[in-house]
C-alpha cells in the first residue's frame, strides 16, 4: 500500500458562537462542534471522498486539514510533519505543497485580474521559479486543463462556469503540490459539464500523482472519482471503506439511507428499488445529541444508542464503522 499522505488523528474543530444577550461582560456562548473526534488517513496518489449533508462539517475538515482554521484539538501529519499546531509562517514552506480548488470559481477568482496574473500570483506566493520563467509555465499549465494561449489574457468574467473552474485547477496546479482539496468542485456547474472537470481531475492525477480529498454531495460523482470513501454526519466520520465496498454493501443506517436515494439509470430498477427515508431534521451540530448522533432519526435506534456514543471500529479489513449494531 502507498504512504499516508495525510494522517488525521482524534481532530476537532469547534467554533464559539456568542449570542447578542444583551449582557456586555457576561455574553452568552456556546460550542459549535462543526468537527468532532475524527480520525482516517489518506495515502498518496489516492481520491479520498468526503460525502454528508450540508453542514456535517465536510468542508470544515478541509479546511481545517489545510490549516485554514487552527486545530481545536487533535493531530493532522502531512507527509509525516505534525502540522497542526504550526504558525502560519511555520505553515509557509508547506503551502506550497496543499491547495485547494474552490466550489465556486467565479467568487474564487479575482475579476480585476487576468487569468495569466491569477496564476502568476499562486507561483509568487508558492514557488521559487524564476520571473522569466513563469509566463512559460502560465501557458503549460493552461494547455494542461484544456484551456489555450489565447485565454491567458482574458478575464475571469470572458469564460463559462466550466472554464473558469478550470482556470482555477491551473492556478492550484501552479505550485505543483502533492495533495488539493477540492471543495465542492463540480457543485456550482452545469451537470452537462460536471462530468469534463471530474474526467479532468482523474487525468491530471494520473500524469501529475496527485492525491486528492474530494467533498462533494453527488454521492454518483464521488464513487466515480473516489478509491475510498467517508460518511460525515453531525461532525463525525461514521463510516470508511473503499468506495465499492461503501456502495454496494453500506453498513451504518445512515449511509444505506443515502445511498439508497441515488438515482439508478435503468427505470424497472428505479421503479422496484426500496428508498430509506430519513425523518426529521438534522440537529444542531451546538447541541449534538447524547449517545449516537444519529438515534434521533435512526430507523433502527435502540435504547444503548440513545445512552451511548458507538466507537469507530474497523469490521472488516479497511471498512470501519460507528453503530451499536455491529458490536454489542
Ligand atoms: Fe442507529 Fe444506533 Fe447505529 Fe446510531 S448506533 S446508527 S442510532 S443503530
Amino acid at each position: 500500500m502507498a504512504n499516508k499522505l495525510v494522517e488525521v488523528k482524534n481532530l476537532k474543530k469547534h467554533f464559539t458562537i456568542v449570542k447578542n444577550s444583551g449582557k456586555l461582560f457576561h455574553p452568552d456562548k456556546s460550542i459549535l462542534k462543526a468537527v468532532d473526534d475524527v480520525s482516517f488517513d489518506i495515502y498518496e496518489g489516492e481520491t479520498f471522498g468526503l460525502v454528508g449533508e450540508s453542514g456535517c462539517g465536510k468542508t470544515t475538515l478541509g479546511r481545517t486539514i489545510m490549516r485554514l482554521y487552527d486545530v481545536t484539538d487533535g493531530t493532522i501529519l502531512f507527509n509525516g510533519t505534525d502540522i497542526s499546531k504550526m504558525s502560519q509562517k511555520e505553515l509557509r514552506p508547506i503551502r506550497k505543497d496543499i491547495h485547494m480548488i474552490f466550489q465556486d470559481p467565479y467568487a474564487s477568482l479575482d475579476p480585476r485580474m487576468t487569468v495569466s496574473e491569477i496564476i502568476m500570483e499562486s507561483m509568487q506566493n508558492d514557488t521559487e521559479l524564476p520571473a522569466s520563467k513563469r509566463k512559460e509555465r502560465v501557458l503549460e499549465l493552461l494547455d494542461l486543463v484544456g484551456l489555450n494561449s489565447d485565454h491567458a489574457n482574458r478575464y475571469p468574467h470572458e469564460f463559462s462556469g466550466g472554464q473558469r473552474q478550470r482556470v482555477g485547477i491551473a492556478r492550484s496546479l501552479a505550485a505543483n503540490p502533492k495533495f488539493i482539496v477540492c471543495d465542492e468542485p463540480i457543485s456550482a456547474l452545469d451537470v452537462s459539464i460536471q462530468a469534463q472537470v471530474v474526467n479532468l481531475l482523474k487525468e491530471l492525477q494520473h500524469k501529475l500523482g496527485l492525491t486528492y480529498l474530494f467533498i462533494a454531495h453527488d454521492l454518483s460523482m464521488v464513487q466515480y472519482i473516489s478509491d475510498r470513501v467517508g460518511v460525515m454526519y453531525l461532525g463525525k466520520m461514521v463510516e470508511l471503506a473503499d468506495s465499492d465496498t461503501l456502495y454496494s454493501r453500506p453498513m451504518h443506517p445512515y449511509t444505506q439511507a443515502l445511498m439508497s436515494a441515488i438515482p439508478v439509470p435503468d427505470p424497472d430498477l428505479e421503479r422496484s428499488k426500496r428508498r430509506i427515508i430519513v425523518e426529521g431534521e438534522v440537529p444542531s451540530p451546538i447541541n449534538p445529541p447524547h449517545g449516537c448522533p444519529f438515534h434521533t432519526r435512526c430507523p433502527k435506534a435502540g435504547e444503548k444508542c440513545k445512552q451511548e456514543m458507538p466507537p469507530f471500529i474497523e469490521i472488516a479489513p479497511g471498512h470501519f464503522v460507528a453503530c451499536h449494531l455491529y458490536f454489542e
